[in-house]
C-alpha cells in the first residue's frame, strides 16, 4: 500500500493471461514498443489488487452516504447501466444512417416528450452536456428573442442565493447580473425585486426550491412582475427531485428550464463524467433551440428547420448514453414512481432538520424540500469550523456535505440525503453529527486534525488544487 503502481514495478514479465498479439512484434512501430515507453511492467493479478485497493479508499455513492447538497448524489439503479449497455445502443454511430437508428431516435423522441409531460414545457434539446451548458442555451435563445424583437435589454436578475454558475452564464451571454437579497425568510424580497427590475431586464435566472431548500411562494407575483417587462423567466431546474409528480416549472410561469439528467434522472455524476442538461422551451422560445431536434413524420429524423435555432451546441446530439438512462428511469418509476421520488426527497430532508435543529442553528427555520441547510455558527464560537464538522464526517464514514454554500449562510453545511436513503442510514448521520456537536467540548484537536481515519489526512485545499501530488503519503501531510 501506499505506492504507486510505478512503484510496484517489478521489470519482470510476470504471469499474463492475455493472448499474445497477432501482430507480428517486429510490425509495432519501435516508438510504441514496451521498451521506449515508461510503462510498469506488472502480473495482472497485481494491477488487479493495486486499483481495487485505491478504490477502497474512496468515498462513493454505493460504499457511503453521500449527502452533498445542491449535487443529488443518490443511488443510481444498476438496471439503468444495463440498459444504457445494450448492444443495439452502444454498437451505433452517429454517422449512421437515420433509417438505421430509428430505435434510438425514437428513445430520444420519447425522452422529449415525456420530460415535456414531467415539465410542462413545450419542446426540448437533448443536446446540452452539463447543467452550465444548458443555462447557456436557454440564455442565448433568450438573447436571440430579444435581439430579433429589439428589445434594448442588458440586464439578468439572480438572487443572491444563486448557484455560481448562473451568473456566470448571465455574462457569457454578455449581459450584467443584478443580485437581488433574499429577504430574511430566505425567500427572494418582492420589494427589493421591483425595485430590480425595469426596462432593460432580460430575464430572471431562479431555482425553485431555492440553493437554501425553500420554495419560492410568491413565484406567480415574481412571473408577473418579470413578463410585464418582457422578460424571460429562466428555471434552474437541476435539483428537480423535490418537484416531480408535484408541480410543473410552466405552471409557475417559466419560459425555459434546463434539467440535469445526471443528478434527477439516474446518471452517476461527478469528476466532470458526461451528463446531460437539457433544455425545455414554451411557445415564445421555440424558434430558437438549438438544431438538431428529433422529429417525426413517418419516420424519426433529425430536424434542422427551427427558424431562428442559435445553432449546434456541442458534437452530434447530445451524451447518448446518458439520455438511455433517463429514459429508462422514467419508464421504471412511471408518474407514480417520479412522485414518491420527491416525498421521499423532501420527507428525508425535513427529518434530518427536525432531528438537528436542536443541535445545530436553522437560519431559516421553515419547512424545507429536497435539501435543507444549517448554519454551524454555535459551533463555531465553541471554535469548530463548518471544514472541521465537515472533514469529521469522514472519520464517521460519511461524506462531507457541501460547505460554504449557498454564500449567504454563515458556517453553512448543506445537506442534502437525497429519496434514496433509508432512515436507519439518516439515523446513522445524525447521531454522527450530534457526536461531533458533543466532541467539540470533549476533544476540539480530534476535529482540528479530522479526517483521522482515511487514507489521506487534512490537506491544504488551496495547495492542492494549484500543486496536485498524487503519490500517497504515509504521513498525510
Ligand atoms: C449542479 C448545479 C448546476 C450546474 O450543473 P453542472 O452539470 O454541474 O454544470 C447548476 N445549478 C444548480 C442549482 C446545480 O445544483
Amino acid at each position: 500500500m501506499g505506492e504507486t503502481i510505478f512503484d510496484k514495478n517489478t521489470n519482470l514479465s510476470e504471469v499474463n493471461f492475455i493472448a499474445k498479439p497477432k501482430v507480428p512484434l517486429e510490425d509495432f512501430p519501435v516508438e510504441l514498443s514496451r521498451s521506449q515507453l515508461p510503462l510498469p511492467s506488472l502480473g495482472e493479478l497485481d494491477v488487479i489488487r493495486h486499483y481495487s485497493n485505491l478504490a477502497k479508499d474512496n468515498l462513493s455513492v454505493d460504499t457511503n452516504f453521500y449527502p452533498l447538497g445542491s449535487c443529488t448524489m443518490k443511488y443510481n439503479p444498476k438496471l439503468n447501466e444495463a440498459v444504457a449497455c445494450l448492444d443495439g445502443f452502444c454498437d451505433i454511430h452517429p454517422y449512421q444512417d437515420q433509417d438505421l437508428i430509428q430505435g434510438s431516435l425514437e428513445l430520444m423522441y420519447n425522452l422529449q416528450n415525456l420530460l415535456c409531460q414531467i415539465t410542462g414545457m413545450e419542446h426540448f434539446t437533448l443536446q446540452p452536456s452539463s447543467g452550465a451548458h444548458g443555462e447557456l442555451a436557454g440564455m442565448l435563445m433568450i438573447r436571440k428573442y430579444h435581439d430579433i424583437a429589439g428589445n434594448q435589454k442588458e440586464e439578468v436578475i439572480v438572487p443572491d442565493s444563486a448557484h455560481g454558475t448562473n451568473p456566470a452564464t448571465v455574462s457569457m451571454c454578455g449581459y450584467k447580473t443584478i443580485v437581488v437579497e433574499s429577504g430574511s425568510d430566505g425567500l427572494i424580497d418582492i420589494e427589493k425585486l421591483r425595485l430590480a427590475v425595469n426596462e432593460k431586464t432580460a430575464a430572471i435566472m431562479l431555482t425553485n426550491p431555492n440553493t437554501l431548500g425553500l420554495f419560492e411562494e410568491d413565484i406567480l407575483e415574481i412571473a408577473q412582475i418579470i413578463h410585464d417587462k418582457d422578460g424571460f423567466l429562466y428555471y434552474d431546474g437541476a435539483n428537480f427531485n423535490a418537484l416531480l409528480g408535484i408541480v410543473k416549472p410552466s405552471l409557475m410561469g417559466f419560459d425555459v428550464i434546463h434539467l440535469n439528467l445526471h443528478k434527477t434522472f439516474s446518471t452517476p455524476h461527478g469528476c466532470g463524467g458526461p451528463g446531460a442538461g437539457v433544455v425545455g422551451v414554451g411557445k415564445r422560445l421555440a424558434d430558437f433551440l438549438p438544431s438538431p431536434i428529433v422529429s417525426k413524420r413517418e419516420n424519426y429524423y433529425l430536424n434542422y428547420q427551427i427558424k431562428h435555432s442559435i445553432g449546434r451546441l456541442r458534437t452530434f446530439y447530445g451524451s447518448f448514453s446518458v439520455l438511455v438512462r433517463a429514459y429508462a428511469y422514467i419508464l421504471r418509476l412511471g408518474r407514480d414512481g417520479l412522485l414518491n421520488v420527491s416525498h421521499n426527497a423532501i420527507i428525508n430532508a425535513n427529518y434530518i432538520k427536525e432531528k438537528l435543529k436542536n443541535y445545530y442553528n436553522l437560519p431559516f427555520p421553515k419547512r424545507c424540500m429536497h435539501e435543507v441547510v444549517f448554519s454551524c455558527s454555535k459551533q463555531k464560537e465553541k471554535g469548530a469550523l463548518a471544514l472541521d464538522i465537515a472533514k469529521r464526517l469522514m472519520d464517521y464514514g460519511i461524506h462531507p456535505p457541501t460547505m460554504y454554500f449557498p454564500l449567504i449562510v454563515a458556517e453553512a453545511l448543506m445537506v442534502e440525503a437525497t429519496e434514496t436513503e433509508s432512515k436507519y442510514t439518516l439515523d446513522n448521520f445524525i447521531d454522527a453529527m450530534i457526536a461531533i456537536d458533543k466532541e467539540i467540548s470533549l476533544d476540539l484537536q480530534i476535529l482540528k486534525n479530522a479526517p483521522n481515519n482515511t487514507c489521506t489526512k487534512r490537506v491544504d485545499e488551496v495547495r492542492a488544487a494549484r500543486f496536485p501530488d498524487l503519490r500517497w503519503q504515509e504521513s498525510g501531510d
